[in-house]
């Protein structure tokens, strides 16, 4: 089944109005005619309208990292999924591990977000992956499955939802499982998918994440069930980036 690649860069807490590196892939992305791949950008809330208007007419996508389960309201410091999308987001990161050790976040509100964020027309890429101690001691299949039912919302489809693999050890650390160890967690995930939506599945991407760079990415990106990258340190330059989205096709 063919699915488009996306390239998705987590730029976390990183990036100033005077840094060039949005509009630098903005205009890559324009000098080439044809994209095999999807590229979002993932910035820090306090660059997404400013950004939106950089990248405008590039066709990089623009996502946030993270939103609150509701619209409005008393919840000081929050952004609501609503004004994500007011700013020009169509992407939102949900579920990162860092949200989920930083924030304290479980499966049931990372699917309340999930779920508002559908509801704003927002897509959401679902972060899920195991620590190094529940890789240690023979989890991962259970975490990853226990994740995955708990936070993926109602409604979802190949066009609204991503699942990002995310290795919680592999995050900014160089290290990353082998390539048949992806794969396998990949087909796992898609064969849990398919019992929860059932044949959309084939169509919805499963991204790979943790220490993905230009030296790995070709041959990570190429198994069967790895649909792109979400790229935290690699997505911060340019050239990196580039060079892992030129190999996805
Ligand atoms: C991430 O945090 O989503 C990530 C994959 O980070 P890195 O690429 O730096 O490992």
């Amino acid at each position: 089944m063919a699915r488009r690649p996306l390239i998705a860069g987590n730029w976390k807490m990183n990036g100033l109005l005077a840094d060039s590196l949005a509009g630098t892939l903005a205009n890559l992305m324009k000098s080439q005619q044809a994209w095999s791949f999807e590229m979002v950008v993932c910035p820090p809330f306090t660059l997404l309208h400013y950004l939106g208007t950089i990248i405008a007419g590039s066709g990089l996508a623009l996502g946030a990292q993270d939103c609150h389960t509701r619209g409005n309201g008393a919840h000081t410091g929050d952004i609501s999924p609503i004004m994500l999308k007011d700013v020009g987001c169509s992407y939102v990161i949900l579920g990162h591990s860092e949200r989920r050790t930083d924030h304290g976040e479980d499966d049931a509100l990372v699917r309340a977000k999930a779920t508002a964020a559908l509801e704003a027309g927002l897509k959401v890429i679902l972060c899920i992956g195991e620590t190094e101690a529940e890789r240690d001691s023979g989890k991962t299949l259970l975490v990853n499955q226990t994740q995955l039912r708990g936070s993926i919302p109602a409604g979802v489809h190949a066009t609204n939802l991503v699942i990002a693999y995310e290795p919680v050890w592999a995050i900014g650390t160089g290290r990353t499982p082998t390539n048949p160890e992806i794969q396998d967690i990949h087909a796992f995930i898609r064969k849990e998918l398919i019992t929860l939506i059932g044949a959309e599945a084939e169509r919805v991407r499963i991204l790979y994440g943790g220490s993905m760079k230009p030296g790995n990415a070709g041959e990570i990106l190429a198994l069967t069930d790895v649909d792109g990258g979400l790229i935290g340190g690699a997505s911060l330059k340019a050239e990196d980036f580039w060079a892992i989205a030129q190999q996805s096709a």
